[in-house]
């Protein structure tokens, strides 16, 4: 329960977590739950992961925090780092992902400006998830988080997902189009991808028209799909990526990389932040990166999430209700056929911790790190409750009819 002192914002489950170890979590009543969430897809190596503890436990007795007017070794190591395994030139470090996209935001902006536009408009999709800021949730595709805190940021058009006719239209009578803004896989709106050949063919538009092509790997990013970021399976290159969400394994910490044109559009003035990119944090992410590939997590992504979808097509094989498993490695989403959000309090009841996003989609974002047994276990324990839910949903339904 919330303190009369915490503001309303959450609706929080009616539980709370004393340690966790790799993908189970201890309640303060002594239950063990398998975590289905990962922290919303922040917790890859789960938790209290110790070569993690270890890094960042040693960093908190040398240097927490310093700023950024002065060199920060470690995140010119963590910068290097990201843009090698993300085929990038350059790297701006702040604190969450709706930092990150109004970093990338920012950068299309003054891009535009740069080139004599002196309106810039940045094209967004429906469904989009980019955060809570101002500028972000405007570029959010959800009139639920959007009402109320209008007038909204201009400057962004939205068009269909994976509909690049659309973004075409726009482009022949619209001039102040300067970039566009997407995820690949999208998280909040419902574990929804884009299609290969829509993402080649937006990369090859976004080039002929100058745009710059700005992919939001905030939740999708760091491993999350079996490749460090979720765009690399179409084999493109964004010229702009926000992250945030899984980089420092829960230590607050956001990215924005940019190529090509983009890298070039900041001077010293343009951007800033008092914390980001800090000694510990930076630290905590560097650290992050290495262990996942000594651990060969984004193998064990694309190999537990094929055990977790296939298990639970399987399970869950002709069962009315069940719409649709989808998704890829570890991020991955079980669509029913009707409002399931009170799926949510049922599973923990089982010992087993998720999401509902979208009304109808059951969002699974287990830590990378998860092993056979646990994926098979996950499986077991969603269809059951899937099945329950199904069950106790339809038997309201006979009785009112
Ligand atoms: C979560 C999310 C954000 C916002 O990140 P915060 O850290 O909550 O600000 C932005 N984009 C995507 C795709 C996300 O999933």
């Amino acid at each position: 329960m919330l303190s009369i002192h915490q503001m309303n914002t959450y609706k929080p489950l009616n539980v709370a977590f004393t340690h966790g170890v790799g993908t189970w979590l201890h309640t303060t009543d002594g239950r063990k739950i398998l975590d289905a969430l990962g922290g919303i897809a922040v917790s890859g190596l789960g938790h209290a992961h110790p070569k993690l503890t270890k890094a960042i436990a040693e960093q908190a007795g040398r240097l927490i925090h310093t700023s950024n007017l002065v060199n920060i070794p470690e995140q010119a190591a963590l910068a290097d780092k990201l843009c090698a395994l993300a085929a990038m030139e350059n790297a701006f470090f702040c604190n969450s992902g709706a930092e990150a996209n109004e970093c990338a935001i920012k950068i299309a902006r003054l891009y535009g400006h740069q080139r004599g536009i002196a309106n810039p408009q940045i094209i967004v999709m429906e469904r989009a998830w980019h955060g809570r800021t101002l500028a972000t949730l405007a570029a959010t595709g959800s009139r639920k988080a959007q009402a109320g805190f209008e007038p909204l940021v201009t400057g962004f058009i939205r068009v269909p997902y994976n509909d690049l006719d659309a973004i075409k239209t726009i482009a022949a009578h619209n001039h102040d189009v300067v970039a566009v803004l997407s995820e690949v896989l999208q998280g909040e709106g419902g574990i929804v991808a884009a299609r290969t050949d829509y993402l080649r063919e937006l990369r090859a538009f976004c080039t002929e028209k100058d745009w710059l092509l700005m992919i939001d790997e905030v939740q999708s990013g760091i491993g999350r799909t079996g490749k460090w970021f979720a765009h690399q399976w179409a084999g493109i290159v964004p010229d702009v990526m926000p992250l945030a969400k899984g980089l420092g394994s829960g230590v607050p910490i956001g990215a924005c990389l940019a190529h090509g044109k983009a890298a070039t559009v900041f001077k010293p003035g343009n951007h800033g932040t008092t914390f980001g990119g800090g000694p510990l944090v930076s630290v905590a992410a560097l650290r992050t990166l290495q262990i996942m590939e000594e651990e060969g997590l984004l193998a064990n992504a694309t190999a537990m999430g094929n055990v977790v979808a296939d298990g639970l097509k399987a399970t869950l094989a002709g069962v009315a209700g069940v719409v649709e498993v989808r998704g890829q490695g570890l991020m991955l989403g079980l669509e029913l056929n009707r409002p399931c959000g009170e799926i949510v309090e049922m599973a923990l009841e089982d010992g087993l911790l998720t999401n509902v996003t979208q009304d109808c989609v059951i969002r699974i974002l287990p830590p990378l790190i998860i092993n056979e047994a646990e994926a098979h276990e996950m499986v077991k324990r969603l269809s059951t409750v899937v099945k329950r839910f199904l069950a106790k949903a339809s038997g309201i339904s006979i009785q009112a009819a």
